[in-house]
């Protein structure tokens, strides 16, 4: 699988992720940041399967705005998966014809605008070959990780996070896992503010991978776009061989 990092930034590329969001194979999406703005109506036509991690707007922003990108009367319409906490947030925060139209007002029997799927925690989906399962990660509002699996490897997304107990044996669960794109928000100095949103800063990184398997890669990512080269610094500075940072330009291949 073919895994690419979508960064927009408006004038120049750049290495910070003010928005996130994920593309596997061009069709399925993890989060929407960057989908509204792929280069072509096409390419995000071609995202038919959308999995949410929670309702925090650096996450969903995106949606909305896809939908209305790619919108066309009939029935052809994008999947949406993500727990029920997510989707209340969406239809009665988002979607309310206040902030966004409501479009569950404005389906009709031919006509649709998504396809909603509501997914439980530890309960895999299948979209084609793959095999995804959500993982409750620990956030200020019920959030999901997920694993996407073939049958040739696997690769855990958990943003946004702090660390908690269960994380490890979740983990060494996994069947042939080969990297995990992990939360690295804030600098160790704001640790108290890490603490109080529940993200990881690159010191509890390190406690939530310190016993796991060094063929794993890990992949920082969700670094705050202010605190961008002090987290490079840290991050870099735990000594860690298999560590990364998230890059916009790589094509990660599992
Ligand atoms: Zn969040
Ligand atoms: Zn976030």
């Amino acid at each position: 699988m073919k895994i690419r990092l979508l960064m927009p930034a408006v004038d120049a590329p750049s290495p910070l992720q003010f928005t996130v969001s994920m593309l596997i194979d061009d069709q399925i999406a993890i989060d929407t940041g960057g989908l509204p703005y792929l280069g072509s109506i096409d390419a995000q036509k071609q995202v038919e399967h959308i999995f949410l991690t929670h309702s925090h707007i650096d996450h969903i922003g995106g949606l909305p705005l896809l939908l209305d990108n790619i919108f066309q009367p009939g029935p052809q319409c994008p999947n949406i998966y993500t727990g029920e906490a997510t989707w209340q947030a969406i239809e009665q925060d988002l979607f309310n014809d206040r902030i966004w139209p409501d479009l569950n007002r404005l389906t009709r029997e031919d006509l649709a605008f998504y396809r909603k799927h509501i997914l439980d925690a530890h309960r895999p989906v299948q979209v084609g070959s793959y095999q995804i399962t959500p993982i409750p990660l620990e956030h200020v509002v019920p959030t999901l990780g997920y694993v996407i699996e073939t049958t040739e490897s696997s690769v855990l997304m958990a943003w946004d996070t702090a660390p908690f107990a269960e994380f490890e044996s979740i983990v060494m669960a996994i069947p042939n896992l080969k990297a995990i794109f992990l939360d690295a928000s804030f600098p160790n100095e704001m640790l108290w503010l890490a603490e109080r949103s529940l993200h990881n800063t690159p010191g509890q990184f390190q406690r939530m991978v310190a016993n796991l398997p060094s063929d794993i890669r890990l992949i920082a990512a969700h670094l705050k776009p202010a605190y961008y080269d002090q987290l490079v610094k840290q991050l870099n500075g735990l000594g860690l061989p298999n560590l990364e940072i998230a890059c916009r330009e790589k094509v990660y291949e599992f």
